[in-house]
């Protein structure tokens, strides 16, 4: 059985640049990168940021600036500050080598257990479950577990598989397992929707004889429900040229996107009640006409309108962030997405 679901994940997923060339740190990253974030985003940023930071080592002596700009594209920029704490932290007490003891890896900030059972079971190819999202809901439907999913189902799957209740071949590899785990809870069975017929593992699978399988893991029909509570967001970006230059803002701890320089910006109108990234716009201005660029960040979908203004238009604006002129270039500047994406609506 579950022969066959390796034989299906690789024969389907051989194009992953991080299952080719294998080392302990590719895994730290591809893991990293690949938490909250589709393998697709991943595909584009993986190759480029190992390119940039092709050891442990480069990585942990590299700049904020430098660290920021290479994760560009990937969002939730905590796990970039995350990732490099952790190169720190290897290079300075293990010699740059990561290491291969569950309980040591457990005690480095940074890790924790997902991060370490990936590093031992992907990375090294010894017993682990690196219980992710997918795994979560795999198993869960696979073995008919019946706890609310979350940090309690999560801690279960562990538990189980510790007392050898969840239980493979002796001699499968962990590698292959968990990567065909994830891989059939990213396409096959997903949250919403599973292709069962399809599914390698139907023959024992619990769930799918219920012939409910979306009941499981319980509480997944709260997902649908809470996407339905959205939230939008409109803003203005407004765009001060001078000399290829743009008036910017570096966003400060507590922001979104912390560390990274973006136009000023100012909130026409949301749903949130308690929003409070940016500053509310404190004149009337025409929207009709303004390009709109879209953009989402967490549970925010945002329309961006772009304005041109001189500096002096600017200033009736009144916005008490300290600006400063930045390079439109991206390489140079650290601009945020969106910016860069306004920026190049104006440009067009
Ligand atoms: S049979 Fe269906 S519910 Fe069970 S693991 Fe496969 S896709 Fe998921």
């Amino acid at each position: 059985m579950w022969d066959s679901l390796i034989s299906w994940s690789q024969k389907e997923f051989t194009h992953l640049p991080w299952r080719k060339q294998r080392t302990l740190y590719g895994t730290l990253v591809s893991e990293i990168m690949l938490q909250q974030t589709t393998v697709s985003t991943v595909l584009n940023h993986y190759e480029r940021f190992l390119k940039e930071f092709p050891h442990l080592k480069s990585l942990a002596q590299a700049s904020e600036d430098e660290l920021l700009v290479a994760w560009k594209g990937l969002g939730y920029y905590r796990r970039a500050r995350n990732l490099k704490a952790i190169a720190e932290t290897v290079f300075r007490d293990h010699g740059a080598e990561i290491p291969e003891d569950i309980e040591v890896l457990m005690k480095i900030k940074g890790i924790g257990p997902y991060t370490a059972n990936a590093l031992v079971a992907i990375g090294m190819d010894k017993r682990g479950l690196a219980v992710d999202a997918n795994l979560e809901r795999v198993l869960s439907r696979y073995y008919g577990l019946k706890t609310p999913k979350g940090p309690k189902l999560q801690k279960q799957i562990q538990q189980l598989f510790l007392e050898k209740k969840i239980c493979f071949e002796k001699d499968v590899s962990y590698r292959a397992l968990n990567e065909a785990l994830m891989d059939l809870g990213r396409t096959i069975c997903q949250a919403n929707r599973v292709a069962c017929e399809l599914c390698p593992l139907k023959k024992k699978c619990v769930a799918f004889k219920t012939q409910a399988p979306l009941t499981f893991p319980m509480g997944a029909d709260l997902v649908s429900a809470t996407k339905a509570q959205d939230l939008s967001l409109k803003l203005l970006r407004v765009v001060v040229k001078k000399n290829g230059q743009v008036l910017a803002y570096q966003k400060e701890k507590g922001e979104w996107l912390e560390g990274q320089w973006e136009l000023p910006t100012f909130v026409l109108e949301t749903n949130d009640p308690l929003f409070k990234q940016y500053p509310k716009l404190n004149l009337k201005v025409n929207l009709d006409n303004l390009p709109i660029v879209k953009t989402g960040i967490t549970k925010y979908s945002i329309e961006n309108f772009v304005i041109e203004m001189d500096a002096q238009a600017f200033e009736g604006l009144k916005s008490e962030k300290k600006f400063a002129w930045k390079s439109i270039s991206e390489r140079e500047s650290n601009l945020s997405t969106a910016t860069l994406k306004c920026l190049q609506k104006i440009k067009n």
